[in-house]
């Protein structure tokens, strides 16, 4: 159905809570799903409080420390040696991260992203208060003491910042929030975001950042995607107009999942999936003629 087929969310072995599979074993299953581009997001989780917790990757299948960077050159590597066994196929390979931010460590995660020739860098806002709201075992220990009011304080005032630090192509699952906080809030976790988020796509737009639609939400039982289609409309309105979409796979058999119907909701609104080269945004009607053209 969608000719121009991509998931920029996925999470190989060097994401500490991904399983086994390597990003070889998911260039085959991308090809498999008729996939058209892949782009591999590691997570890097930077807040000094969290080191003991969040502070690693994956390496040869050891925990390895995500300061020390040689395990970038070895995800680099590993990047390209797929690029040349996959040329022939036609599916293209994306080198992505996903960092969660952490204010105060904008000098670390500029250090990372202009030391490695990344495709693309998601932002994302993983933890409030050194709390990880991701977690469903420890997002309790965030939500259960607070107000809807204060979680949408919370949550807009950190993600107004990673907006403003300028160094983020995309932001991750906008919304997430309601993945566990759901519980607590009820139907409030889909309301707050109305008068907070509208300011912080005003900034959006203004650097041209992208959103990605992010469909790991029904894995977790949640009806709607990551956004929701009401923030979804909202950031249309403000101008928005680069959106990525991705599964957030942890393993192959997330790979792909709910995309078909994500990119039919971007069709649906007029707005157009994008890829990113060497972090510059394509809309992919470009980039699908770009191929047929050389191919
Ligand atoms: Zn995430
Ligand atoms: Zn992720």
């Amino acid at each position: 159905m969608h000719n121009y087929k991509t998931d920029y969310h996925v999470h190989p072995n060097y994401s500490i809570d991904a399983s086994a599979a390597t990003i070889k074993d998911f260039c085959h299953k991308a090809l498999a799903l008729k996939l058209r581009e892949i782009c591999f997001c590691t997570h890097i989780e930077l807040d000094p409080e969290r080191k003991a917790k969040d502070n690693f990757v994956r390496l040869n299948g050891v925990k390895h420390s995500v300061y020390k960077l040689n395990w970038l050159d070895s995800y680099f590597r590993e990047i390209t040696q797929a690029q040349t066994e996959f040329k022939e196929s036609g599916l293209k390979i994306k080198a992505g991260v996903e960092i969660g931010y952490c204010p105060g460590e904008e000098n670390y995660i500029e250090k990372i992203v202009n030391n490695y020739p990344f495709d693309f860098v998601m932002g994302a806002i993983h933890c409030l208060d050194h709390l990880s709201i991701s977690s469903k075992k420890e997002s309790p220990y965030y939500f259960k003491s607070r107000s809807a009011a204060t979680v949408r304080e919370e949550y807009f005032a950190v993600l107004m910042e990673a907006v403003k630090t300028n160094l983020f192509d995309c932001i991750a699952h906008i919304d997430l929030y309601r993945r566990y906080g759901v519980q607590f809030l009820g139907v409030n976790a889909y309301t707050l975001h109305r008068g907070a988020i509208e300011p912080v796509f005003k900034e959006m737009e203004k650097r041209e950042m992208g959103i990605e639609i992010n469909t790991s939400s029904r894995r977790r039982g949640l009806k709607e995607f990551h956004p929701t289609k009401e923030i979804l409309d909202l950031a249309i309105k403000s101008g928005i107009k680069v959106f990525t979409v991705g599964s957030d796979a942890h393993s192959l058999d997330e790979l792909g999942e709910g995309l078909d119907e994500a990119l039919s909701l971007l069709h649906d609104k007029n707005a157009s999936n994008y890829v990113f080269d060497r972090r510059k945004p394509v809309p992919c009607s470009t980039a699908g003629k770009k191929l047929t053209r050389t191919s």
